[in-house]
């Protein structure tokens, strides 16, 4: 319910956008093909990926010799839920940690602004009221907001947090979390890092170090790298994808602010182009409004 509340918008755009590209058509033809196109485009679904949709739609068209525009919507809905196949289980529904990894490290990476603290925060929360023990890690020393944020969410949460003072050593700070989180017994660490684009050298290097580091005390962690992008902000989530991706290993994304935004194609696209999985959805600014991407609940509320 809290999904389709947050996909309205995204859900009436595509769909009203749908509708229109085939008004007055019976059958999909060239014309259907070209205003499909644009509407995937135009939707944030990413050329790449539309492309690859409207293939599949033409080799089916081709292959069947006729599609009417009424089983335009279906058909796209499959084609769409393959894509997301490729990446995602579909089957998530909870937030969960895999119980053989104690602590289970996840490493949190994306630029300033697209809503990684808050992220964080609202994780946090999900795994507190599951009854997991959560530590974060103020691994962001570059701003002092950052920290400050973090530290913000650490209060309204009610989980411990590990920080340094700004401008103090990022993997120093992580080595520091994940031994607290050890001699505490935590189930959970969650450690914020900056998201400096501008300096990708320094970037990777140092996401690498945090990683080495992290690894000295508990041993192949992060277990998982999510990367948060904006969902409203189209192509600039796909350039992040890009940098991120390049600097250091993706396991997971957060696309954020799907509430607020007409064009949650982005997920498709990103999820499609760099073959990694949605774990979850920001659907406001709230400490519940962050869900576990579902691709079925996410199909059905994107089409309507
Ligand atoms: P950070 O700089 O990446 O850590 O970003 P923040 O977590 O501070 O978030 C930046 C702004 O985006 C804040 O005003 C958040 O309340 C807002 N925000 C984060 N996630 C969402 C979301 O899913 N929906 C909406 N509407 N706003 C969000």
């Amino acid at each position: 319910e809290t999904l389709d509340k947050g996909l309205e918008k995204s859900k009436t755009s595509f769909f009203s956008k749908l509708s229109k590209a085939v008004a007055g058509k019976s059958k999909v033809d060239d014309d259907v093909l070209d205003n499909l196109e644009e509407v995937l485009v135009t939707s944030d679904v990413g050329v790449n990926t539309t492309l690859k949709i409207i293939d599949r739609i033409e080799a089916r068209v081709a292959k069947d010799k006729y599609m009417g525009t009424e089983e335009l919507n279906t058909i796209l809905r499959q084609e769409i839920a393959g894509l997301l196949s490729e990446t995602h289980s579909g089957e998530e529904t909870e937030f969960t940690v895999p119980q053989n990894k104690k602590p289970y490290v996840i490493m949190v990476v994306g630029v300033n602004g697209v809503g990684k603290t808050t992220t964080i925060g609202k994780l946090a929360h999900q795994y507190k009221q599951k009854g997991l023990k959560v530590v974060l890690g103020a691994a962001d020393t570059f701003r002092a907001a950052a920290i400050d944020q973090l530290q913000v969410w650490a209060d309204r949460v009610e989980v411990p947090i590990i920080k340094q003072k700004m401008g103090s050593d990022p993997a120093s700070v992580a080595f520091d979390t994940l031994s607290s989180a050890v001699k505490q017994d935590a189930d959970v660490v969650i450690i914020d890092t900056a998201g400096r684009l501008h300096n990708k050298v320094n970037l990777m290097n140092e996401l690498t170090k945090v990683k080495r580091v992290m690894q000295k005390v508990v041993e192949d962690t992060p277990h998982d790298v999510l990367l948060v992008l904006d969902g409203s902000t189209g192509q600039n989530a796909f350039e992040q994808a890009k940098q991120f991706t390049k600097a250091t290993e993706v396991t997971s994304l957060a696309v954020t602010k799907l509430d607020g935004t007409a064009k949650g194609g982005v997920v498709i696209g990103i999820s499609d182009q760099f073959q990694i999985p949605v774990k979850y959805i920001g659907v406001g600014e709230g400490i519940e409004d962050l869900q576990v991407f579902n691709k079925y609940e996410f199909v059905d509320s994107f089409f309507g």
